[in-house]
């Protein structure tokens, strides 16, 4: 049986595989104060945030991993991080 088996290997694969079920926590956006700096679509690991609009971006969250990366590094805070119900 390979030890691989199932295991994340690379940044970006959860692409190919649906992280709803295990995820601990999701992002929320507020769009409220955002910039448009563009910084959380950058950084996000899995590349699962995507721009609506020039102040306005949100997440798939059928991919996104949870780690929390985008919530930490917006400048204004305008995401929050909410326990997933389990
Ligand atoms: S929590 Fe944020 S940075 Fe992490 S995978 Fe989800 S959208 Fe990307
Ligand atoms: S990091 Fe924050 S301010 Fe910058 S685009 Fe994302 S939500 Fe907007």
């Amino acid at each position: 049986m390979s030890l691989n088996h199932g295991a994340i290997l690379k940044p970006g694969s959860s692409r190919n595989n649906k992280t709803g079920n295990w995820r601990n926590a999701r992002p929320v956006y507020k769009h409220d104060k955002c910039t448009g700096c563009t910084m959380c679509e950058r950084i996000c690991p899995e590349g699962v945030i995507f721009q609506e609009d020039k102040k306005k971006f949100n997440v798939d969250l059928d991919y996104c991993k949870g780690c929390g990366i985008c919530a930490e590094e917006c400048p204004v805070k305008d995401i929050d991080m909410v326990p997933e119900e389990k």
